[in-house]
């Protein structure tokens, strides 16, 4: 619908030297008592590395999760076996080849502290110790973390951070600090228990220290040096859908396990909605002697190149701090396959059919006993998976972003919810009238907000689980087991219902758009239903028909379709189409399973403002088997392609 160039000019204007980059080099370097730090770090290698790999950026570890640093500091612990300043070799190395150095800080996790100052480390419910989590309401922030952060910005002057570990792993802490300040601050007792009455109040307790830790931490960088760029590992994708804290300049996390590219696309379609640029990174390899088979490789660059994202290639020095030479030569057969690609993706911005809506509140409410400080979503990845293997190319939004920006997909999905805030349902009623077709499911009309039921013109009446038979078009009768919930049908039509008429999809005209009601959480995972992704096909086939979207293809379930397109320097759409079968990488290489060797003849038709002067498969400028543009649509036949295509639409102005 609208377009989001204000954001993409805005990164712009903020010289983020992160937003023009592409390729960046992370070496992950948790250094371990045994090994020896920096004995084989070679200043020509890196070198040869940079002159081949030609990456935007380079990253290493000045902290790991052990607690030692690869340079010689004054703060805390060097290894003990220790021959040079690794950070100083890298960050010289980039100066010279003129692109940013990114100093990678563990600040969450931190085996030494645990072992020789573990009051500084969080507490789990039983009162043992949690395995490296530091906990933020301790000196440790003062005393170490942040002198340890000043030290580095002092010695190195790095032009961006990659922040690791600071929740992933973290879970509500009961340590004796947090105990007597949640005492203090609240006058409540701490839980014993998920049951317990102040457990909510704890939890948000605990989380709230997360948000004040990261905040400070950003404003202690930015006092050095206001244009340095900060990410936070794996922060503000599902599980902490909030609007990003200010201070930070990029978004970046390892996806290598769990190794899941449907898991990728999904997290930077939420990402694609925030503002601010981001990336994948993942393992370039299997283990310390298996390099990650290319295929591989070109799934995970593919998935993010085609979602907005850049790749940031992580490789591991060896135990004594050298660099292998294949692993070298490999970082340079990445970045040519990338290289080709960039014209294709700079400044490229989503065209999604479908956008979906997750409410911050619903989600810490739904995941309120779960006793890791942020817990992923339920519902968001398995309706990031069925969308993509619909063919139907989505953006995910978090309500902050609903209130401020717009919803490019002419279909927003509101799965489930368990609160609906006014703010969002004036929001949606906005969207409603201005054209877009609104999808609520289950639980959706029991939320207390004023307007619901007018809105959906259904009425909430009770929630039952007893199996009831739906007529669905081309599927038959079939028995669900999913929650049900019952609703009075106010001026909504009844599209499909169950036995004795109950409404099981409603739609109610409103104005230029409407509002369609489901009444079972249809993106859960089964509902007893041996294939309920057919069901979810028939619904989504009535809900937004092939005519309304702006891209449809026949193609594998396994092959993801993202539509961008580019103002300059030409107008263009650029069709991405990526391979995403086989199975999920394990650790240590276990677990693997290699892509179909080849995406068979794809056929793809995608609505356009004009007949494009030509239509090319790229990277190579090939000739697809057959294009036609007809109506204000375009037909094209690809050819066969291996992991990823991108079928480019040029128009001539
Ligand atoms: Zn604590």
């Amino acid at each position: 619908m609208c377009t989001n160039k204000k954001q993409n000019s805005e990164s712009k204007e903020t010289g983020n030297w992160y937003t023009k980059g592409f390729y960046f080099l992370h070496y992950d370097h948790h250094v371990r008592e045994d090994w020896d730090m920096g004995k084989d770090t070679d200043p020509d290698q890196i070198r040869r590395l940079l002159d081949l790999a030609r990456p935007d950026a380079i990253s290493l570890i000045t902290k790991g999760n052990t607690g030692y640093t690869t340079y010689p500091t004054k703060v805390g612990f060097r290894p003990p076996h220790y021959y040079k300043d690794m950070v100083k070799i890298y960050r010289d190395a980039a100066a010279e080849h003129n692109i940013p150095f990114i100093a990678y800080y563990n600040p969450g996790r931190d085996k030494y502290i645990m072992e020789h100052k573990p009051e500084w480390n969080k507490m789990d419910i039983n009162g043992k110790l949690q395995d490296r989590a530091i906990c933020y309401n301790t000196p440790v922030v003062e005393e170490y973390l942040l002198p340890q952060v000043d030290e580095i910005m002092d010695l190195y002057h790095p032009a961006g951070w990659w922040m690791d570990g600071t929740f992933p792993h973290h879970y509500v802490c009961f340590c004796e600090e947090c105990k007597k300040d949640f005492r203090k601050q609240t006058g409540l007792e701490p839980p014993d228990s998920p049951r317990s009455e102040s457990w909510s109040a704890y939890k948000k307790f605990n989380q709230d220290q997360w948000r004040q830790f990261v905040h400070k931490l950003a404003e202690r960088i930015h006092a050095k040096d206001p244009d340095c760029l900060i990410a936070c590992a794996a922060a503000w994708y599902y599980s902490i859908p909030e609007k990003p804290d200010p201070g930070y300049g990029f978004f970046s996390h390892d996806f290598s396990w769990p190794g899941n590219v449907y898991f990728h696309s999904g997290v930077l379609r939420f990402w694609d909605t925030q503002g601010l640029p981001y990336d994948v990174m993942t393992t370039t390899f299997l283990s310390a002697d298996k390099l990650k088979p290319f295929d591989r490789l070109a799934q995970e660059m593919a998935v993010s190149l085609s979602n907005g994202g850049r790749f940031y290639a992580w490789d591991n020095p060896s135990p004594s701090s050298g660099l292998y030479d294949s692993h070298i030569d490999y970082m340079g057969r990445l970045s040519s396959w990338l290289r080709s690609r960039q014209p294709y993706w700079q400044d490229a911005e989503s065209m999604p059919d479908v956008s979906v809506l997750e409410i911050a509140e619903s989600h810490y409410l739904r995941t309120d006993t779960i006793s890791a400080l942020f817990p992923n979503s339920r519902d968001i990845p398995k309706i990031a998976k069925t969308l993509s293997m619909l063919h139907m190319h989505a953006e995910i939004l978090a309500d902050w972003r609903l209130l401020e920006g717009p919803v490019r997909g002419s279909l927003l999905i509101l799965n489930d919810p368990l609160v609906i805030p006014d703010s969002v349902m004036y929001k949606l009623d906005e969207y409603v009238n201005r054209g877009g077709s609104v999808l609520l499911t289950a639980g959706a009309l029991k939320c207390d907000v004023s307007g619901i039921a007018e809105f959906a013109g259904v009425e909430y009446v009770s929630e039952a689980s007893q199996k009831v038979s739906v007529n669905v078009p081309g599927m038959g009768t079939l028995p669900l087991q999913y929650k049900w919930y019952n609703v009075r049908p106010g001026d909504a039509e009844i599209i499909l219902s169950g036995e004795k008429n109950v409404p099981f999809l409603t739609r109610k005209e409103a104005g230029p758009g409407a509002v369609w009601y489901c009444a079972v959480p249809m993106f859960e995972e089964s509902g007893g239903l041996s294939h309920p992704d057919a069901l979810r096909k028939a619904i989504l086939d009535i809900v937004l028909p092939e005519s309304e979207r702006r891209i449809n293809v026949k193609a594998p379930e396994w092959v993801e379709v993202s539509l961008r397109k580019q103002e300059s320097p030409n107008k263009r759409y650029i069709v991405h189409l990526v391979n995403m079968s086989g199975g999920r990488v394990g650790a240590r290489g276990s677990e693997y399973i290699s892509p179909n060797p080849s995406m068979p003849v794809c056929t793809i038709s995608v609505r356009v403002p004009q007949k494009p002067a030509f239509v090319t498969l790229e990277p190579g400028g090939r000739e697809p088997e057959y294009w036609e543009y007809s109506d204000g649509n375009v037909v094209v036949r690809t050819g066969e392609a291996h992991i990823h295509e991108m079928v480019v639409l040029t128009f001539s102005d």
